[in-house]
């Protein structure tokens, strides 16, 4: 156990590469390709958004997917803002993760009666798992980008983090108040 618990530490301590010399590094290569992959997500949410929209319900769900659909679009952008800082081009990279998320939401409206809370309570779900999967990948790559010594972009992945996690209590807010009690008596 002692020699693991060594081990372990050996490789916390590493230096981290200094501020401005990180484009030729592995890491900068990994951190870049982990920003496609966030970028192809974002791109495609922001498709499948409008299309969870139309299929909503309530009135107060159409407005949170539209609202987050505008703030998406935010997203885009500061992550062209991100490749710029890194002096990369903007690229997108499928993304497993996203593309099978939006597939559930996708299997969520072809399992559901239209104009039903169900359907709400269904959509709710699947865009808060997207939402954790957002929060999760910027919450680590704004780290990433503290350790490489970048805390401009740190700072611009952190503004989009504080949104995910805002759209995501905004969800729950929606779910509780409006939607959940009245799919379950439908
Ligand atoms: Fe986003
Ligand atoms: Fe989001």
């Amino acid at each position: 156990m002692a020699t693991t618990k060594t081990a372990a530490k050996s490789v916390a301590k590493k230096t981290p590469p200094k501020a401005g010399k990180i484009e030729d590094t592995e890491f900068h290569e990994f951190f870049v390709d982990e920003l496609k992959d966030i970028y192809w997500a974002e791109k495609h949410l922001s498709k499948a958004l409008l299309k969870m929209k139309k299929a909503s319900t309530s009135p107060e769900l159409a407005a949170a997917f539209d609202k987050h659909t505008a703030e998406t679009e935010q997203h885009i952008q500061t992550l062209e803002q991100v490749f710029e800082l890194l002096e990369e081009k903007a690229a997108a990279k499928k993304c497993d993760a996203m593309a099978g998320l939006l597939e559930e939401a996708d299997g969520i409206i072809s399992d559901t009666e239209k104009g039903t809370m169900i359907r709400d309570a269904g959509l709710i779900l699947a865009a808060q798992k997207v939402e954790h999967y957002e929060i999760a990948t910027y919450g680590t790559l704004r780290v990433f980008a503290q350790n490489m010594g970048r805390d401009d972009i740190a700072e611009l992945l952190s503004q989009t983090l504080e949104n995910e996690k805002a759209t995501d209590v905004a969800l729950t807010e929606i779910a509780v108040n409006a939607v959940n009690a009245q799919a379950v008596s439908e």
